[in-house]
C-alpha cells in the first residue's frame, strides 16, 4: 500500500522543530512524498525508521504515485511530439524566417522578439546557441507544429474573445496582465523603455483610447498589442494592461501556448527572466 503524506506524518516526531528546514512536520512529509525530499533530512529519525520507509517511498516515486508532475517537461514532450513530423524546408512559407545551410545541415533562422532563434530538426535555441526556457520551447514547438501560412489580419482580439479560452482567462490575467500592470503603474516611461528593448514599437498615437500602446512581433506571424492605462487617482481610475492578439492567432498557437507567450512577454518586460 502506498505511503500518503498523513501516513508518513504519523511516523515523524511531530515536534515541528524546524530542523529539517520546514515549519512543520506535515510540510516536511508533504515534500518527501510529492517532491522526493530524502527522509534523512529529518535528523530526528532513527536509521530503522528511515530504512523502513525510504525504500517504500523510492518505489512509489518511481511509479509516479503522488509525485508532483513536472508540468513544463510534460508540455514540452507533447509539443515536441507535435512538431516531430515538421519539414524544416516548409517552415518559411508557413511561419516565416529564413533557411540557412550550416555544416551541411538546413536550419531556420526565425525572428523572435528583438532576437533570432535557430530551428533545427530536433532542437530550438538562441542564435548564440544558448537554451530557451522550457515554456518558450513549448510555444515555439507548438507554433512549428500548428503554424499555418495565414498572415496577420490586422484585427485585434482580447484573449476572452478567442474561442475555448474561458478556462485560461484568469491565468493569463494573473500571470501576464496583472503583474505588468503592477510593475508599470505610474511608470509609463519605464514601460516604453522596456518595450523598446524587446522590439516593441510605440503605436500610442494609433490607440488614443489608451495612455500608451506597443506593438510586438514575438514571431513573424504572431503580433501582440499591449495597451496600457496608467492610474489616475483623482478620477478614480486604476492602472491596467490589456494584451490583444491578432484574430488569426489560433491558426498559429493553441490556447495554452498563447498564455505561455504572454507570460514570456511579461518576463521580458518586467525583467523577471526565467
Ligand atoms: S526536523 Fe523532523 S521533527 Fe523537526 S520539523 Fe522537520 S520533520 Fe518535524
Amino acid at each position: 500500500m502506498a505511503l500518503s503524506v498523513v501516513d508518513l506524518y504519523k511516523n515523524l516526531p511531530q515536534t515541528n522543530c524546524k530542523d529539517c528546514g520546514y515549519a512543520a512536520c506535515l510540510a516536511f512529509a508533504s515534500m518527501v512524498v510529492s517532491e522526493k525530499l530524502p527522509l534523512r533530512n529529518c535528523p530526528h529519525l532513527d536509521d530503522a525508521i528511515i530504512a523502513k520507509f525510504q525504500q517504500e517511498l523510492d518505489q512509489q516515486h518511481n511509479s509516479g504515485k503522488w509525485v508532483k508532475k513536472d508540468m513544463a517537461l510534460d508540455a514540452l514532450v507533447w509539443a515536441k511530439q507535435r512538431a516531430a513530423s515538421m519539414e524544416i524546408t516548409s517552415l518559411p512559407k508557413r511561419i516565416g524566417g529564413e533557411l540557412k545551410q550550416v555544416n551541411g545541415e538546413t536550419i531556420l533562422e526565425l525572428p523572435y522578439f528583438a532576437d533570432v532563434i535557430i530551428i533545427k530538426k530536433d532542437a530550438v535555441s538562441k542564435l548564440d546557441g544558448s537554451e530557451l526556457n522550457r515554456w518558450e520551447q513549448v510555444f515555439i514547438y507548438n507554433h512549428l507544429a500548428q503554424g499555418g501560412s495565414v498572415p496577420p489580419s490586422g484585427k485585434w482580439k482580447g484573449f476572452e474573445e478567442i474561442p475555448n479560452t474561458i478556462s485560461k482567462i484568469a491565468t493569463l490575467r494573473k500571470y501576464a496582465e496583472t503583474p505588468l500592470t503592477e510593475k508599470f503603474k505610474g511608470h509609463a516611461d519605464s514601460l516604453a523603455a522596456a518595450a523598446k528593448c524587446f522590439g516593441g514599437v510605440d503605436v500610442s498615437e494609433q490607440y488614443p483610447s489608451s495612455d500608451r500602446a506597443f506593438y510586438f512581433h514575438p514571431l513573424p506571424r504572431i503580433p501582440v498589442l499591449l495597451l496600457f492605462w496608467d492610474e489616475c487617482p483623482d478620477d478614480g481610475f486604476d492602472a491596467n494592461v490589456k494584451l490583444l492578439f491578432d484574430a488569426t492567432i489560433t491558426a498559429h498557437l493553441d490556447v495554452e501556448s498563447i498564455v505561455f507567450l504572454s507570460e514570456r512577454l511579461r518576463q521580458l518586460l518586467c525583467g523577471d527572466d526565467a
